[in-house]
């Protein structure tokens, strides 16, 4: 190699040693005479001095470097003069006097800087994403994000999984999202898709009798641009024979555990791990993705607000509505504009309001609390009695806000649920070295689209319906659960999955229910409802998003911080400038025409 060491590895055990050095220029300083380089590799940094009255011609060839040069030094390494060592660096007690020097390669002045970590627009980071990876901190993360992979794979095989690679360009068939589609140009006018996950291909290495899959795999879905998302990700892709849903949530329980301590052994796992009933998580939370960090749990207040000459209560609840609440714990000095900020929230999310009760001075019992400490709007309407009633259900305090909604109930809980994290965020209550895994499990098979008239299914049409609610499909399927869970921490879903129909007669029961008629399902689905009938075992499996996990890992705030090459939230790669025009023949090739976009 052009290098003997790299730029992190030098200490005092190597003083007297002759090394070759080679990376980028991180800094330089100029002292006049003396020229100290900061070399910088993927290991370190290593600080050369080059002094004229050692090596003259090398000092020289110093005197043109200029940061994120690419250079190559030998020279002898030696302990810094005491006082100048640098204890925050791995081989700050060392210096490497130069003797030869030489410029492999020059650089422009870079955008932005890359040794120092500071802010820096998102658009020209992704426009320059090789200088921004050279910065400490995308290093860090695509490196964690490497060791999180590897301990996957080496978690699964230590387990008798095998690694199975799927294709990627498949056919195009109704799972949830809108695929990517990849014109055939040796079959005019026929279309390939891309996978938005390998789904049915797994299950059919089921039928084909591998038992224990997995794949870390790309998926493709060609959603609308939303917060967070990308049109392509990576998941650990996974599917067991014989197996019934505890079986791989204990086992993914166990992954997270050690993957934790192995990788990011400075945060605390939750064990074990809460399996939740969905419909807990949706009456507590106000979501199916519950942040357990903290408490702040929603309780249902309708049958005392009924009680009360509140009439916004009451209209709402005389409606079939809900009255819910929370507890912001020692906020009841909230200023004017402390609570219009909440009014503002939970109106974007569909409320009316939120009705706030702040609960006086802390200290005290709740029985001490009396009516002029308390401040409300409603107050003029609710007893002394029906405030208390309301503050020890939301298990409050003197001291404490009580945020109110009344509205529809899936409305209300939502707005809550949004609140809560919102409060959770105001109180820093979230300790963000703290890994709150749950599993949520008894999802609904199907919930209904309201637009479309039709019955959805919730995770997708592969999701065996639960035993004892087989019977429900005919009469009332809304209550019919699926053996659908969902794993979550901090607030994230961070992996779906369930146990599969195995048998063609159910299978086709569901596309049924779905709205699919028989031509329908056997020209989509007839390839699986075919293999079904050769035997195919009882399976399930999980999907886990990587991109998520690792954010979560990382302390990140978006799946683009620990990606290389990530789409901007508009779907564009920035770096290559795709989506782009493609030449006239490259279509006709297709077959394609294109057609003047209707305004
Ligand atoms: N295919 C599902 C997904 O990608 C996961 C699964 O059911 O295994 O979300």
């Amino acid at each position: 190699m052009l290098k003997t060491h790299s730029c992190g590895e030098l200490n005092k055990k190597h003083i007297g040693s002759k090394v070759t050095l080679a990376g980028w220029v991180d800094r330089r300083r100029d002292h006049g005479g003396l020229i100290f380089i900061d070399l910088r590799d993927r290991e370190g940094i290593t600080q050369i001095a080059f002094n004229p009255e050692i090596a003259r011609q090398c000092h020289q060839v110093a005197n043109g470097m200029r940061s994120e040069y690419v250079v190559r030094v030998r020279g002898r390494v030696a302990a810094r003069p005491p006082g100048t060592e640098n204890t925050r660096l791995a081989t700050g007690e060392i210096e490497v006097v130069a003797d030869s020097a030489e410029i492999l390669n020059s650089s422009k002045t870079p955008p932005f800087y890359i040794n120092e970590d500071i802010e820096v627009e998102e658009s020209l980071r992704l426009r320059y994403r090789y200088l921004d990876i050279r910065r400490t901190r995308m290093r860090e993360n695509l490196i964690l994000r490497y060791k999180v992979v590897k301990f996957i794979r080496d978690f699964l095989d230590d387990r008798g999984f095998i690694e199975v690679e799927t294709p990627i360009l498949i056919k195009s068939t109704p799972e949830g999202s809108r695929d990517f589609l990849v014109p055939s140009r040796l079959h005019a006018g026929k279309f390939y898709a891309l996978p938005q996950s390998p789904q049915q291909m797994k299950q059919l290495l089921m039928v084909a009798g591998l038992e224990k899959y997995f794949q870390i795999a790309k998926c493709f879905r060609d959603e609308d641009t939303r917060a967070d998302r990308q049109p392509e990700f990576t998941q650990l892709d996974l599917e067991m024979s014989f197996v019934e849903e505890e079986d791989i949530l204990s086992m993914f329980e166990q992954l997270f555990v050690s993957m934790v301590e192995t990788v990011r052994p400075q945060m605390r796992v939750i064990r074990p791990f809460p399996r939740i009933r969905y419909t807990e998580a949706m009456e507590h939370y106000g979501t199916d993705k519950p942040d357990l960090r903290f408490g702040l749990k929603i309780a249902d207040l309708t049958d005392i607000a009924a009680e009360t000459e509140f009439a916004i209560f009451r209209s709402v609840i005389d409606n079939g509505g809900k009255v819910k609440g929370i507890t912001a714990p020692g906020c009841a000095d909230y200023s004017r504009s402390q609570l219009d900020e909440l009014n503002k929230l939970v109106r974007s999310l569909g409320a009316g309001g939120v009705v706030t009760i702040a609960l006086g001075a802390p200290g005290g019992s709740l029985g001490d609390l009396t009516l002029d400490k308390v401040k409300s709007v409603a107050a003029k309407f609710l007893t002394l009695d029906q405030i208390k009633q309301i503050a020890s259900r939301l298990g409050a305090a003197p001291g404490d806000l009580l945020l109110i909604i009344a509205g529809d109930g899936d409305m209300v809980g939502a707005a809550l649920g949004e609140l809560r994290q919102e409060m959770g965020r105001r109180l820093k209550l979230a300790d963000p070295n703290l890994l709150a895994f749950a599993c949520v499990i008894d999802f609904p098979l199907l919930h209904r689209d309201k637009k479309l008239n039709r019955w959805e299914a919730e995770h997708h049409p592969f999701t065996a319906p639960r035993d004892e609610d087989m019977p429900l499909l005919g009469s009332a399927p809304e209550k019919a659960r699926g053996r659908h869970y969902d794993i979550v921490c901090n607030g994230y879903e961070i992996g779906g999955g369930s146990l599969r129909i195995y048998r063609s007669d159910l299978q086709r029961k569901v596309f049924r229910l779905l709205g699919y008629n028989d031509d329908e399902i056997n020209q989509l689905f007839g390839h699986m409802l075919e293999a079904f009938d050769y035997g195919a075992p009882p399976h399930g499996g999980i999907a886990l998003g990587i991109d998520r996990l690792v954010m979560l890992l990382a302390g990140e705030k978006t799946i683009r911080e620990v990606i290389a090459f990530p789409k901007t939230q508009e779907a564009l790669d920035l770096t290559f400038n795709a989506p782009s025009p493609v030449t006239e023949e490259q279509l006709s090739q297709l077959h394609l025409l294109l057609r003047e976009e209707e305004e």
